[in-house]
């Protein structure tokens, strides 16, 4: 979809720090972490929520997203993560092509929820991304 700012990082319009890719869908680093190496998961196809996502597509989505969870796991070495998934303006949808947010998580360790804001040093987006894009499963 012209308008949308995740369709222009698919077709490398826009940059990102990418580090998963497969036929159903694309992931890469969050710009406002809620925590270092928060990541996105997108479908290649443009739909704006969970709901409007035919089951294939759906499929191959939730698919990488444990693949992308496994790397982020172990590039990340955190002890969890969080998966998020807002559907709708009222939900706190801001970015209306469908994603999965994956936050990792440190024992002991809290996150601060709002506002998040960039927390990368000049060059490191791209550090992490290369450490989490390096893991072999
Ligand atoms: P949501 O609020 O669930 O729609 O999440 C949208 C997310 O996209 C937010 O966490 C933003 O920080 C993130 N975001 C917006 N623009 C970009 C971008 N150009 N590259 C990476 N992440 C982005
Ligand atoms: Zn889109």
């Amino acid at each position: 979809m012209t308008n949308c700012i995740f369709c222009k990082i698919l077709k490398n319009e826009l940059p990102s720090a990418r580090v998963y890719e497969d036929e159903h869908a694309i992931a890469f680093l969050d710009i406002f972490p809620f925590t270092k190496g928060h990541v996105l998961v997108i479908p290649r196809m443009h739909v704006a929520t969970l709901v409007d996502l035919p089951q294939d597509a759906l499929c191959g989505l939730i698919r990488a997203v444990q693949n992308v969870s496994r790397l982020v796991m172990a590039g990340m070495k955190c002890d969890g993560f969080n998966l998020a998934q807002n559907n709708g303006a009222c939900s706190g949808q801001t970015v209306h092509h469908v994603h999965f947010h994956i936050v990792p998580r440190y024992d002991g360790v809290p996150v601060e929820w709002m506002p998040h804001k960039n927390l990368y040093a000049p060059g490191e987006m791209e550090e992490i991304a290369a450490r989490i894009r390096g893991v072999r499963c």
